[in-house]
């Protein structure tokens, strides 16, 4: 397919360009803390799977986000396994596909300690309000209010959609195109990316 190579040097701007709210807070968290747990690493490993994160890359990504707190040993013993479990090279060699949204809204609910699954629906208003003002959606702003409402409706997917719409500039009801809305996080990045390079 036409998915351009990412290297790991790249996530970072990849990032604060292109990944919709739950990506990017796993993103931010596993920065601030060199640490994710199990779903998040998995969530947040898929989704750079699908971006074009290859293997070799995810494994330097992995290791430099783990940080100076880990020994390579550790990182071999712990990580290296699963990292390349998921892109199916070990064990039953399964080529697990990214997670869907609704995926990531029903299954596996996150703890108070947890930092994956949905921010629309799993974060409380204010944290939700906090991490949204990083895509320059201020408080208090008609377009805040436009996406809480649709939180507060329990329409997660109307709410992520005009985010993307208010965030690059479409007219609402466009979606990530031809009015869809927005149902898997890798759609929202790859068509975030191809707008940019229209
Ligand atoms: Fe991520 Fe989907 Fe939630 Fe948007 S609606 S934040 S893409 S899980």
């Amino acid at each position: 397919d036409s998915t351009a190579l990412v290297t790991a040097e790249m996530v970072d701007d990849v990032a604060r360009k292109h990944f919709p709210p739950c990506m990017l807070n796993l993103y931010e968290r596993l920065k601030r803390d060199h640490h994710l747990k199990h779903f998040g690493r998995l969530q947040l490993g898929l989704f750079l799977k699908g971006i074009g994160l290859p293997l070799d890359e995810a494994l330097v990504f992995w290791r430099r986000m783990y940080g100076a707190a880990m020994s390579d040993d550790k990182f071999n013993k712990e990580y290296r396994y699963n990292i390349r479990h998921s892109y199916g090279q070990e064990g039953r060699r399964a080529n697990y596909p990214p997670r869907s949204c609704q995926q990531i809204l029903t299954s596996h609910q996150p703890g108070t300690q947890d930092a994956h699954g949905c921010p629309f629906r799993h974060f409380g208003p204010d944290n939700l309000q906090t991490l949204l003002a990083s895509y320059r959606i201020e408080r208090g702003s008609a377009e805040m209010k436009d996406i809480m409402d649709s939180v507060k409706a329990s329409a997660y997917h109307v709410a992520c959609t005009r985010l993307f719409e208010v965030t690059r500039g479409i007219k609402r009801g466009e979606g990530v195109g031809g009015g869809e809305s927005v149902t898997h996080p890798n759609t929202f990045t790859k068509r975030s990316q191809e707008i940019e390079s229209e």
